[in-house]
């Protein structure tokens, strides 16, 4: 930035600098010029008086021309209305003929050229020289060469003088951005240290600083994210100790077991094979919880692909129905379907199925015995519909906004003494949330519960959306 600042900074003075010194030298080589024509002017009169364009051997005339040139340290040659050189006082010309186009115009036209060449320091210019007698006739013209050199050494001397000044001024400047950028950048320098500690792992940083807009708009949003990922820290380290103990409940079990076996000693055989079985049941409850588990780590995974399919929903459901309909009637639960019309939808089979087996089975399992569980399947032009409602024991107002929460549980005791995880429901939501769906529950404790579950018919890739 302050390499961009002094480079703009020395440029623009750089141009100024060069257009003053132009303006400057103009002014004067045209002052110079015009005070040289007027001279011109004189002699030419003072010649012609004399009759020097008639007979340019004159000796008064002559040694005038030499005069004026030597005066101006330069060349004069006269040329005569033929355009042949009549005095040359560098003695060259003198006898030829220049047909320049600055002489042809001064003949023709009675027109004064004035050429300026600042890199050979030369200013040349040519002067028409009319008749005094005939008005409007043209009788020759003065053709001046000098050199400029010397009327422009003090005008350079002058910029160097200027050039020590502007190298003052560009210093100060120099020091002005230095003083200024530092001043400027001292917030975002605030800004970066605390953002550098928050990236050392300090989340309960917080960032603020309000000295411009911007500044204040990136502590807002970077306190944020501080706050979102802290949640998000908070919760991994509370699901991590949940896993520890819901993994631990099992293998103490089988621990306790297994220890009044040993100090059992002589047992008899039923006794074994009764805590053999429990132990073997525990083994299950510990490989559910786990593949539960490896579920949920699945479809947290960004990276997750749905295999989506056009599927017959009824047909699907029918299928899930009768695959349960033996674990429903061992408690005398009756498990009804139905269906509104047929639906075709783009689901992915095998999730889908998951979600509402985890559905269906909770409406058995929080069901009183001889109860029912009603499955309905419906549809509009954008969405289709699956209500599994219950007779069971409902949820309490307060539970129903946690039940998706992974590892919560309303009753503990008879979640377990049901096999339940509590991550069927976080699982099934999951799964309706890969769809772009929604789920819902509605429930009265001691009346049943109702959970919707509601998916687009035409699923939409992230990519496409
Ligand atoms: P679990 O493995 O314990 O069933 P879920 O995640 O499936 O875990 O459900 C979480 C909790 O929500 C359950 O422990 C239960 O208390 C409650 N719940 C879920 N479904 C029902 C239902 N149909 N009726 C009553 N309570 C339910």
């Amino acid at each position: 930035m302050l390499a961009l600042l002094v480079i703009t900074e020395v440029l623009s003075l750089a141009v100024l600098d060069e257009a003053l010194t132009r303006t400057y030298l103009k002014a004067e080589i045209d002052g110079m010029t015009a005070s040289m024509q007027t001279e011109a002017l004189m002699l030419m009169n003072q010649l012609q008086k004399n009759g020097f364009m008639d007979d340019a051997q004159d000796e008064i005339g002559l040694a005038l021309v030499d005069q004026v040139a030597d005066s101006w340290n330069g060349r004069v040659r006269i040329v005569d209305r033929s355009m042949k050189v009549i005095r040359d006082t560098f003695s060259r010309d003198e006898g030829k003929y220049i047909l320049a186009d600055a002489v042809l115009s001064a003949m023709m036209a009675g027109k004064y050229t004035t050429e300026y060449d600042r890199d050979t320091h030369s200013l040349f210019f040519v002067e028409p020289i009319t008749s005094q007698t005939e008005e409007g006739r043209i009788v020759g013209a003065v053709l001046v060469n000098v050199g400029t050199a010397s009327m422009e050494a003090p005008i350079m001397s002058d910029r160097l003088n200027i050039h020590g000044i502007e190298t003052v001024f560009v210093i100060i400047l120099i020091l002005l951005d230095v003083l200024l950028l530092r001043r400027f950048l001292r917030p975002l320098r605030t800004l970066s240290t605390a953002i550098s500690k928050a990236s050392d792992g300090d989340l309960s940083v917080r960032v603020d600083v309000r000295d411009y807009r911007e500044t204040a708009r990136i502590s807002e949003s970077v306190n944020r994210t501080l706050g979102q990922l802290k949640q998000l820290d908070e919760s991994r380290q509370e699901f991590v100790s949940n896993v520890a103990h819901e993994l631990k409940t099992p293998i103490t079990s089988i621990r306790v077991l297994a220890d009044s076996l040993i100090s059992m000693g002589e047992a008899p055989v039923e006794l074994y094979q009764e805590f053999m079985a429990d132990i073997s049941q525990e083994i299950d409850r510990e490989s559910k919880i786990i593949d539960e588990l490896l579920s949920l780590s699945r479809l947290d995974n960004n990276a997750v692909v749905l295999k989506v399919e056009r599927t017959n929903v009824n047909e699907k459901m029918e299928l899930i129905l009768k695959r349960l309909k033996p674990i429903a009637s061992t408690r005398d639960i009756e498990l009804l379907f139905e269906s509104f019309r047929p639906v075709m939808a783009d689901i992915d089979d095998g999730k889908l199925t998951l979600a509402v087996t985890n559905l269906v089975e909770n409406a058995i399992k929080y069901n009183k015995d001889g109860g029912w569980v009603k499955v309905t399947l419906n549809a509009d032009y954008q969405y289709f519909y699956i209500k599994v409602a219950d007779s069971g024991v409902g949820i309490p107002e307060d539970a129903q906004e946690h039940v998706f929460e992974r590892f919560y549980r309303v009753d503990k005791a008879r979640s377990r003494a049901t096999g339940g995880t509590g991550l069927g429901l976080s699982i099934a939501k999951g799964i309706v949330g890969l769809h772009h769906g929604e789920i819902k529950v509605y429930s009265k404790p001691g009346e049943g519960t109702t959970f919707v579950v509601r998916i687009p018919l035409h699923y939409i890739s992230e990519e496409k959306a």
